[in-house]
């Protein structure tokens, strides 16, 4: 069926897949201006990343519904397939990324592509990030804070103190 473009009646859901190791105040920017586009974003945390990480599959899916429980149109959910299929699977017909310098659109350009080639029906739309945030990564939060840094500038306060804590349960 035809989206009603006129009358806007079509309901649109958009995914922001990631690792979210830890959620960042980028990402939140990201999520706090793409909501606005869409009826829903699901914010889905890759539960598979072939890297090692400082938190589980479940700690950044608390840490994340936390950091995103003021947003009424956002939904956090876990998932391990391709995102495409995850995508399809909810209803996604956008996957939202965001960039913040010419090498994350180095990174993201051959997967966005790849992605396009698999499913033709999904768009990735790309966020410019923020000038305050473009240099915050959660890569710079976790070894600033395994330095025992101050990350407040960075995350949100329960994920600072996630940090800081050896054995952070969720
Ligand atoms: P990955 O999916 O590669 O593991 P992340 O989970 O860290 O990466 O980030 C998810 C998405 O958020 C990616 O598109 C990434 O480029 C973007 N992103 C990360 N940090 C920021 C930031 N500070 N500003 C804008 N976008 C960001």
């Amino acid at each position: 069926m035809e989206p009603d473009i006129q009358h806007g009646a079509a309901t649109t859901t958009a995914i922001y897949p990631g690792s979210f190791d830890p959620v960042t105040y980028g990402h939140l920017d990201i999520i706090e201006r793409a909501v606005q586009h869409f009826d829903r974003l699901v914010v889905a945390v890759f539960d598979r990343p072939n890297r090692r990480l400082r938190f589980s599959g479940a700690q950044r899916l608390a840490l994340m519904r936390e950091a995103t429980a003021h947003l009424t149109r956002v939904d956090v959910q876990q998932y391990h397939t391709l995102t495409v299929d995850y995508a399809r699977a909810i209803g996604a017909r956008v996957i939202v990324r965001g960039l913040r310098s010419p090498t994350d659109f180095a990174a993201e350009q051959p997967i966005a592509q790849h992605n396009r080639v698999m499913a033709p029906d999904i768009e990735t739309f790309f966020l410019i990030a923020s000038p305050h945030h473009a240099a915050c990564s959660a890569s710079i939060v976790r070894e600033i804070a395994a330095l025992g840094g101050d990350v407040a500038a960075l995350v949100p306060p329960h994920v600072a103190a996630a940090l800081r804590s050896a054995e952070y349960e969720p």
